[in-house]
């Protein structure tokens, strides 16, 4: 099984090799990862956000009744995925995502949680959402306005 990807959407497209467009739906085309996590300062602020992601990702499991063991959290950067859920049940998060509000950190992560139950973007899978984060879309719709300047180094 393919992961699951929640893509990166921009509003405003100034290098169009790097947008991707399409949303949610699935895309094949490579992801090739940025190995961008260099210097002591890098990783640093790689486990800090790593402890952040946890910290939420504890606080929103008792909201995914479908999830009997908190998944393995990962983090990776990436130019086209604010994460990812593999079938064996791992989450990947971008790293970038530390910059965005806590709404908008906690909407990619119970996006993440419903593909433990839904792997895919099938109609389930947006009702699952919808019922733990009624108000996603706005939380999807701040955190697209925000892609631009959060992927700036
Ligand atoms: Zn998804």
């Amino acid at each position: 099984m393919e992961r699951e990807r929640i893509a990166i959407q921009r509003r405003t497209t100034p290098n169009p090799l790097k947008t991707q467009t399409g949303g949610h739906r699935k895309n094949r085309q490579s992801n090739r990862q940025n190995p961008e996590i260099t210097g002591q300062a890098h990783q640093s602020g790689v486990l800090r956000s790593l402890h952040v992601f946890r910290n939420r990702l504890d606080a929103l499991l008792p909201s995914a009744l479908w999830v009997s063991t908190p998944p393995a959290l990962k983090l990776q950067m990436m130019q086209t995925q604010w994460g990812n859920c593999s079938p064996g049940g791992t989450i990947t998060l971008n790293p970038h995502l530390i910059k965005a509000p806590r709404d908008c950190v906690d909407y990619v992560i119970l996006h993440e949680l419903c593909h433990l139950k839904e792997h895919n973007h099938g109609p389930a899978f947006w009702a699952l959402l919808a019922r733990i984060m009624p108000d996603w879309e706005q939380h999807k719709a701040r955190l697209d306005g925000m892609a631009e300047m959060m992927l700036q180094k």
